[in-house]
C-alpha cells in the first residue's frame, strides 16, 4: 500500500480527550477517530491490526476444534426475560442499549450472548451424541459503559470474539476450559502480549469457575494481587488473603464509653488508643431489586477493613434468590428511612445490634428483615469495641452471642496488598495493575436450566447442557498491545499484529534513483508476501520518519542518497531501533526471511 493513498492523518500533539498513552497514540497515528463517547471509527490501518490478531485468533479456536458463527445483534427481551437477565441488563445501571420496534416489542442491542446462543442449543442440540459443541463469533458488541474512556479499553461499542461451549457432562466442560485457557494464552503471546492468568468475579455472567487473563500495564483498570512465588493471582475484586493480626482487646465485662462527636474509627482510636483492629464497625446498606422491594443490610467488618463490593454483590444476589436481579446496592441514607433511625440513633453510633425495629419506616422496611452479615475479620474477634446504637457513645467488650447473635459469616473484605496469602502466610500479596483481555467461564446449568436447553443422555434421560463460555476483547487487545509496547516516538508493534511488517521511505521523492530503488523493493516485498507499505508523499524525509515512528511499523527501510550505490538503512523499530546501512539484496533478504 501506497501511504499516500492511505488517507492517513497524523497529529503532532496529544488529543485533549485522550487520557492513556494507546488512546492518544492510536488517535495521533491515524488508527481511530471517535464519533461519540466510546463510539470508534477503525481507520484501515486499525482494521489491519484487528484482522490481524483476528487471524490468530481464529487459528487457535480452529485448534480447539471451536466453529465459527455469527449471531444476531438485535435480540428480543422475552429471551433476557426467561433467563432473568433483562432487567438487570436495562434498569438500574445495566448496560444493555435497548429499544422497542414498530410493533411495540422490546429489544437489546447485545452484550453478550449466553441467551441467543443458549436458546439455539436448546433447538439443535438433542442427543449427548452431538455434544461437546463450541461455537464462537467476532463481532461487535454493545454495551452502554457507565463510564467510556480509555478509547478502545472501554469503548460502548466494541469488539469481541465470544465462544460458547456445550457438554454433556461436567468433567467434559472442564476438559473443554482447560483447552480455551491453553488457547488464550497462545493468542496473548502470538500477538506479543504479557498476560497473567487470574482468579476472577464470574458478576452478571454466573456461573462457577472464572478466569482473567490480564495484560500487565499501569494504564489497567483492574488491579492484580499476586504472591511471590506465583502460585496466586487474583483480580482484587475476588482475591483473598489473611488480614494482618487483630491486637486483642484486654478487657474485663462490658463497659460504655462516652465518645461525643466521635463516629469514625480513626477518631475513636485517636481519642481512646484503641487499635483499628479491635473495633467493629457497621455498614448499613440498601440493596435495591428488579422484582423485590428493597431490603437493607448490615455489614460487620473488623475496623481496620474496607468492604469489597463485588464480594457484597455476590453475598447479597445469593441470599435474595427470589429477589430478581440486583440492581444497585448503596449506603443506607437517612432518607430511605423517612428521616433516620428511630430513636435518633445516628448512622456512626450504630452497631452490630441494631434491631430491625429500629428501621421503622421508609423504602428500608419493605422486604422484611434486616439482611445481616459479617466478614471472618470481625467473627474472629473475641472482644471488641463497637457502636452502641446511642447518640456519643461506643460498647467496649463486646462478644459475639452476648451482644446479638454472630450474623452469618462471609468472605466480604477487600484484600489488600501487603496481606499475608492464605496458602502460605510467609507470602505477601503484591499489586500490579492489569488491562481483562480475556475472560473464560464454567457457567454450569444457569442458562440451559433457564431456558430450558436439554439433550437426552446415554441413559435415555433428559438434562440440562452444561456450558462454558470464553470472551476476548479483540479490540481492547488492541489497546493493551499499545500500553506495552510503545516509546516517546510512538507505537511499536508487535510484529504478528503490526499493520504492516515493513515501511519503506523514499528520503526524497523527486530523487529518481531513490524512487526506482524503492518501487522495486517495494513490488518485490509485496510479490513474497510481504505486508509493505511505501511512504511516498512528497513530504520532508523527516516528517516521513516521524510518521514511520508514530505509526510503529515494525522495519523500516529507508531508501536515500545512498540508493545510487545501491544501498539502503534498515531500521529495527520494534526490536529496540537498531539501524544497519546494507546493500539492498540484503536488506530484501533480510525481510523476506521474515516470513520464513
Ligand atoms: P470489564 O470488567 O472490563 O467491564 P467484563 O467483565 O464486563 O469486563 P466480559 O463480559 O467478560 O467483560 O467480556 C469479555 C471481554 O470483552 C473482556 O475480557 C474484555 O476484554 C472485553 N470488554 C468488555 N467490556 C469492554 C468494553 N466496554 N470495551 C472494550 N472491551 C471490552
Ligand atoms: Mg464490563
Amino acid at each position: 500500500m501506497r501511504v499516500s493513498r492511505l488517507m492517513l492523518v497524523t497529529l503532532r500533539d496529544d488529543p485533549a480527550e485522550a487520557e492513556i498513552t494507546s488512546h492518544k497514540l492510536l488517535l495521533r497515528a491515524g488508527y481511530m477517530r471517535r464519533l461519540a463517547p466510546g463510539i470508534f471509527a477503525y481507520l484501515p490501518l486499525l482494521w489491519r491490526v484487528l484482522q490481524k490478531i483476528s487471524a490468530i485468533i481464529r487459528e487457535e479456536m480452529a485448534e480447539v476444534d471451536a466453529l465459527e458463527t455469527l449471531l444476531p445483534q438485535l435480540q428480543p427481551a422475552d429471551l433476557w426475560r426467561r433467563s432473568g437477565r433483562w432487567d438487570g441488563y436495562t434498569a438500574g445501571e445495566g448496560i444493555m442499549f435497548h429499544l422497542i420496534d414498530r410493533q411495540e416489542r422490546a429489544m437489546g442491542l447485545g452484550p453478550t450472548h449466553e441467551e441467543v446462543v443458549t436458546e439455539l442449543a436448546a433447538d439443535l442440540l438433542r442427543s449427548y451424541r452431538q455434544l461437546p459443541v463450541c461455537l464462537y463469533q467476532i463481532q461487535t458488541k454493545f454495551r452502554d459503559e457507565i463510564r467510556p474512556r480509555f478509547g478502545l479499553m472501554r469503548g460502548r461499542e466494541f469488539i469481541m470474539k465470544d465462544a460458547y461451549s456445550f457438554h454433556a457432562d461436567e468433567a467434559c466442560l472442564r476438559r473443554t476450559y482447560a483447552a480455551m485457557d491453553g488457547a488464550y494464552r497462545r493468542i496473548f503471546e502470538r500477538c506479543g502480549l504479557r498476560a497473567v492468568a487470574v482468579e476472577a468475579d464470574s458478576g452478571a455472567i454466573g456461573g462457577s469457575a472464572s478466569q482473567e487473563f490480564m495484560v500487565t500495564a499501569e494504564a489497567g483498570e483492574d488491579l492484580i494481587l499476586a504472591s511471590p512465588d506465583g502460585r496466586y493471582a487474583a483480580n482484587q475484586e475476588r482475591a483473598v488473603s489473611l488480614p494482618p493480626p487483630a491486637v486483642p482487646l484486654e478487657v474485663e465485662g462490658l463497659r460504655t464509653l462516652a465518645t461525643p462527636g466521635q463516629t469514625s474509627i480513626e477518631e475513636l482510636c485517636a481519642a481512646h488508643g484503641f487499635d483499628p483492629t479491635q473495633t467493629v464497625k457497621v455498614l448499613l446498606l440498601l440493596a435495591r431489586f428488579a422484582a423485590a422491594p428493597a431490603r437493607a443490610v448490615l455489614v460487620c467488618l473488623r475496623g481496620d477493613q474496607q468492604l469489597n463490593e463485588v464480594k457484597l454483590a455476590n453475598a447479597v444476589t445469593a441470599r435474595c434468590p427470589d429477589a430478581g436481579a440486583l440492581l444497585e446496592i448503596g449506603p443506607l441514607l437517612p432518607d430511605h428511612l423517612a428521616g433516620g433511625l428511630a430513636g435518633g440513633v445516628p448512622f456512626g453510633s450504630v452497631g452490630p445490634h441494631l434491631e430491625d425495629a429500629l428501621l421503622p419506616k421508609g423504602e428500608a422496611s419493605g422486604a422484611g428483615p434486616v439482611l445481616r452479615l459479617a466478614d471472618s475479620s470481625a467473627a474472629e474477634l473475641e472482644a471488641f469495641v463497637c457502636g452502641a446504637n446511642r447518640e456519643g457513645e461506643h460498647l467496649v467488650g463486646a462478644r459475639w452471642g452476648e451482644l446479638c447473635p454472630l450474623p452469618e459469616v462471609v468472605d466480604l473484605r477487600a484484600a489488600q496488598p501487603g496481606d499475608r496469602c492464605l496458602h502460605d502466610p510467609f507470602q505477601r500479596l503484591e499489586a500490579a495493575r492489569g488491562i481483562e483481555v480475556g475472560h473464560i467461564f464454567q457457567l454450569g446449568r444457569k442458562y440451559s436450566e433457564a431456558l430450558e436447553a436439554r439433550f437426552t443422555d446415554e441413559t435415555g434421560r433428559e438434562e440440562p447442557l452444561w456450558m462454558g463460555c470464553y470472551g476476548i476483547g479483540v479490540s481492547r487487545l488492541a489497546a493493551a498491545a499499545v500500553e506495552q509496547h510503545h516509546d516517546a516516538d510512538g507505537i511499536r508493534w508487535p510484529l504478528a499484529i503490526a499493520p504492516y511488517a515493513v515501511i519503506i521511505v523514499i528520503a526524497s521523492s523527486q530523487d529518481p534513483v531513490q524512487v526506482a530503488l524503492a518501487e522495486r523493493l517495494y513490488g518485490d516485498l509485496g510479490r513474497a508476501g510481504i505486508d509493505v507499505l511505501l511512504d511516498d508523499r512528497p513530504e520532508r524525509a523527516g516528517v516521513k520518519f516521524k510518521d514511520a515512528d508514530l505509526i510503529g511499523i515494525p522495519w523500516r527501510l529507508v531508501v536515500g542518497r545512498s540508493a545510487a550505490e545501491g544501498r539502503v538503512e534498515l531500521v529495527d523499530r520494534s526490536g529496540g531501533g537498531g539501524r544497519q546501512d546494507l546493500s539492498a539484496e540484503e536488506a530484501l533478504e533480510r525481510l523476506l526471511r521474515l516470513h520464513a
